[in-house]
């Protein structure tokens, strides 16, 4: 038999990245970048979404604007062909939708022409995402039953524009358009010219959903003025019709309590990602800043020896969620799980020790009120009696011996056992230093003595207690550290967790009455 092998094909998905804030991408979306074998990527999308990607996959930066000559686009176009018939299943991250002026429709065709299969996947559009980021109504049964998308791009000049300047002049409902900001003035100028109200309002909405959104209101006749006095720039959209004389008591999204904030974290990657999602949650600027690396020291023979020996301990003290995660990294890697606890009973330093520990199965027995070693030896003291009994603290090999002491003092036999240590990150902090001489940081925050101790040999102290920066602690010991080193501190968390740390900055923003 002579039956040829189908040729394996490749796959190509249009994929629609949203408006810029990364999780606002579909859940579709965000599967297909887990298995493409190649991501070709545009400037608008953001690149935090490429976290998702597979380690081994292609990834390929495409600029944003392809402009008036077709040859950028005609590259990408090759390469979508190329590498779906090399059989690759190809990613097109586009930013927003993919198909609303975002030229989704021209590749579909070109991939259609050649052959190549396709799906496209929608992504939540600029338009209706800076409005309803902004509290703006596109819609609404009293003002605007009718909404029309148009780019601005064509504005400039062009002169076979399909825009019909008198049918939009006279638009009973939301006009909202795309790169509208190059030819603002001019696009003004014609709704004017033919009609528009020179008082219908107008809104200019830039780097929508992101912390460092903004938004500019004023009447058409002046919104141009507006944006240049103020500085708005692209990527913006611009409202025009009733919708944009929005109420403010919608803008929900800015004024989230750390909004327009920007606050640099400075832990290791891990916690940095995870600090700086919480402060998006406020709808803070996270500035990460890699001050220390987290290195397990789960291969020496003392941590390895105090596993064989954890069914005779009568506690086990894990401080930090860091902690937790590096032991569980270790029991998966000799093949072991949670059992190794046996009937040792398990104390926790923190909400977030104790939650990673919940994600392994473990409940701790005891977490004290206050999230300090001091604390949780004294409480623990007052909670069973500790003589004779044999207590294993698994912990920064940098931690203090302060805990140790009370608990030896209360009769325990301690095994102090390091099973990680941070290391400071050495990297290039021109850019920190100068954001933070220019006035562009808010806050400077501090989780532990070793980040702060990083960031102390990378920045001097001098620049951050001169400049307008506020420095936020995360507890005394922390607190301790910044004096030493003398950096002056402006508040220290009530209650000493990542979300205590914030609730405490979002606390001293509020407007004093
Ligand atoms: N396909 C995209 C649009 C691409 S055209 C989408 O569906 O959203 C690029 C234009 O989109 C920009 O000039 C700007 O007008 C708008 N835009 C994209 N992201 C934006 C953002 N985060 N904030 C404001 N406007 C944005």
């Amino acid at each position: 038999m002579n039956i040829e092998e189908p040729k394996n094909r490749g796959k190509v998905y249009l994929v629609g990245a949203g408006p810029g804030r990364p999780d606002l991408i579909t859940v579709r979306g965000a599967e297909l970048l887990k298995t493409a074998d190649c991501i070709i990527c545009d400037k608008l999308a953001n690149p935090a979404l490429l976290s998702y990607a597979r380690s081994d996959a292609e990834i390929i930066h495409v600029p944003k604007r392809i402009g008036s000559g077709s040859c950028k686009q005609e590259e990408i176009n090759r390469l979508l062909i190329e590498k779906a018939s090399g059989g690759k299943i190809v990613v097109r991250l586009k930013g927003g939708d993919p198909c609303i002026f975002g030229r989704g429709a021209e590749e579909a065709k070109i991939l259609a022409d050649a052959g190549i299969d396709f799906e496209i996947v929608p992504g939540i559009t600029a338009a209706v995402a800076a409005a309803e980021y902004t509290g703006i109504m596109l819609t609404d049964r009293n003002y605007s039953s009718q909404v029309v998308f148009v780019t601005g791009h064509e504005a400039e000049g062009k002169k076979d524009t399909n825009i019909d300047w008198r049918l939009l002049a006279k638009f009973p409902g939301s006009i909202v358009f795309y790169m509208g900001m190059g030819g603002l003035r001019f696009i003004t100028d014609q709704l004017i010219k033919n009609g528009m109200d020179k008082n219908t309002p107008a809104a200019v909405i830039a780097n929508a959903t992101f912390p460092t959104q903004r938004i500019g209101k004023a009447p058409v006749s002046l919104i141009a003025d507006k944006c240049r006095q103020e500085n708005l720039e692209p990527p913006a959209i611009v409202v025009i019709g009733d919708a944009a004389d929005s109420n403010t008591t919608l803008n929900w999204f800015m004024k989230k309590p750390l909004f327009g904030k920007s606050i640099v974290v400075t832990r290791d990657r891990r916690g940095n990602a995870d600090f700086a999602a919480r402060i998006i949650q406020q709808g803070g600027n996270p500035v990460e800043f890699e001050a220390i690396e987290i290195k397990p020291l789960t291969q020496t023979n003392q941590f390895l020896q105090a596993l064989t020996k954890i069914p005779d301990y009568d506690w086990i003290i894990l401080t930090s969620a860091n902690g937790v995660a590096i032991f569980f990294d270790s029991l998966r890697n000799l093949a072991k799980d949670a059992r190794v606890f046996a009937s040792a009973k398990i104390a926790a330093i923190g909400t977030q020790t104790a939650n990673r520990l919940n994600q392994f199965g473990i409940r701790p027995d005891f977490v004290p009120g206050i999230f300090t070693g001091k604390e949780l030896g004294s409480q623990l003291i007052g909670h069973t009696n500790l003589k004779g009994k044999k207590i294993l603290l698994l912990r920064s090999q940098l931690a203090s011996n302060e805990l140790v002491d009370i608990l030896q003092q209360a009769g325990a036999r301690v095994d102090n056992v390091p099973i990680y240590t941070a290391v400071t990150t050495k990297s290039d902090c021109a850019w920190l230093t100068e954001k933070i001489s220019s006035g562009a940081i808010d806050w400077l925050t501090f989780t532990s003595p070793s980040c702060v101790r990083a960031f102390v040999d990378q920045v001097p102290p001098d620049l951050v207690n001169a400049g307008n920066v506020k420095v936020a602690s995360i507890g005394p010991v922390t607190s301790e550290q910044l004096k030493e080193l003398g950096v002056k501190i402006d508040v220290q968390a009530a209650e000493h967790t990542i979300d205590g740390l914030l609730s405490t900055i979002e606390d001293s923003e509020k407007p004093k009455t």
